[in-house]
């Protein structure tokens, strides 16, 4: 699950972080009323942010700065709306601008080969990190956390220097610490500071210091941990997640997007990756996979049309291994589905296991293609999107 920018950002002052105040706005009178609070406060200017889950929104124009409550609400007035890599911006941040003086990279990453919490940090910041990673490797410097005992001081001081943040030692080494104590705090799995910022402040007397700030902050939760925090489900932002996969999610089923052509109806994970691998092996692509788990019961089936929600689908592939699972329940399940279906798609059907002779002779009265083994059903289901496809064209 990702985090707007502003959720991940309490998240960070929650574990002690320094990041400056903001408020969010759903209108441009909303972002009007906040950008004459912070002015008033003392700000010179302040910054108006698109709150939409995907990067790169200041060079999309979502980021901007204004000097004036009436250019706030102008700037908010263009970006609320805008539509950023097929986003729409349904609300933005607004803080008081900050004064950089220089932009770094820090981010707490999962390490699933080293099985643990991964420090990256770069004075290249505020540039994407695959651009870094890819032009200049040898300016990302990478530090393990202990299994064990965590972040250790020495090693986030080593890092601190090795990126050009000495004069701010103190400050980066608690930042970098307190990434790794928000990553397991909330079962995060990205924890990302781009940029992390040395500002410069103008004290009520006047006197200039610099500051290490946490200007923008993007968070992956794991999904798979979120059981474990009920309190931050209402992080989830009900705007950003697509139809299917809010479907799917209520409906306790386990719906992935690909890329391909072929639908895939399976029960299990194994399953699944057992079946995307003989598509492939067939000479097809998967379009997506729905694992309607164990005992999938017939409604469970009639989520197929999660698959055809995807206009890129253009066949089906049902593997079913009956296990809990009652083949005759899942082959009434998909003469329902077909029976709802508003498109037309070919449809492939392997069911084996419990009850599949049962299931067998409702498949053949419904005139479902069938398949005795997984091998025969890939093969089918790719002949069958080729003929769709080269149909199409024709
Ligand atoms: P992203 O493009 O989606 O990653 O959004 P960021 O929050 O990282 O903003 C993009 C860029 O806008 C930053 O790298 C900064 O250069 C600039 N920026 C963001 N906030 C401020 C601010 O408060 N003041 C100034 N001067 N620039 C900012
Ligand atoms: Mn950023």
């Amino acid at each position: 699950m990702k985090l707007q920018e502003a959720d991940a950002k309490s998240l960070l002052v929650a574990q002690g972080l320094p990041v400056p105040p903001w408020e969010v706005a759903h209108t441009a009178a909303e972002a009007r009323a906040a950008a004459e609070r912070f002015l008033s406060e003392g700000a010179e200017k302040v910054v108006i942010k698109a709150q939409v889950l995907i990067g790169g929104r200041g060079k999309a124009g979502g980021v901007k700065l204004a000097g004036s409550p009436d250019e706030a609400e102008q700037v908010a007035e263009a970006i609320l709306g805008m539509d950023i890599k097929g986003m729409t911006v349904r609300k933005v941040l607004v803080g008081p601008a900050a004064d950089i003086v220089k932009e770094f990279y820090l981010a707490a990453v999962l390490d699933r080969a080293e099985r643990g919490i991964l420090l990256m940090g770069s004075a290249e910041g505020g540039v994407e990190i695959e651009q870094v990673a890819a032009a200049t490797p040898e300016a990302i410097v990478r530090l393990h956390a202990h299994p064990l005992l965590g972040l250790q001081d020495f090693g986030a001081r080593e890092m601190a220097f090795a990126m050009g943040l000495g004069a701010h030692l103190k400050a980066a080494v608690a930042i970098a610490k307190g990434l790794v104590t928000t990553m397991k705090a909330y079962d995060a799995d990205l924890v990302e500071i781009n940029p992390l910022a040395i500002v410069r402040e103008t004290a009520a007397d006047g006197t200039i210091e610099e500051r290490l700030v946490c200007l923008d902050a993007k968070i992956t939760l794991d999904d798979s941990a979120l059981a474990r925090h009920p309190g931050l489900e209402y992080l989830r932002d009900p705007d950003e997640e697509a139809p299917e996969d809010k479907e799917a999610r209520e409906a306790g089923l386990t719906f992935i997007k690909l890329d391909g052509t072929i639908g895939c109806m399976v029960n299990g994970a194994g399953l699944a990756m057992t079946t995307m691998d003989l598509v492939k092996r067939a000479g097809g692509e998967p379009a997506n996979f729905l694992d309607i788990g164990g005992g999938a019961r017939a409604e469970k089936v009639a989520a197929m049309r999660l698959i055809l929600a995807d206009p890129k689908v253009n066949a089906i592939l049902v593997n079913i291994f009956g296990g809990i699972t009652r083949g005759d329940e899942v082959a009434r399940g998909l003469i329902e589905a077909r029976a709802q279906q508003t498109r037309d798609v070919p449809m492939v059907v392997r069911i084996v296991g419990t009850n599949a002779a049962e299931a067998a002779p409702l498949l053949e009265e419904a005139r479902f293609e069938t398949a005795a083994s997984l091998d025969e059903a890939a093969a089918k289901a790719v002949g069958a999107s080729r003929r769709a496809a080269a149909g199409a064209v024709a």
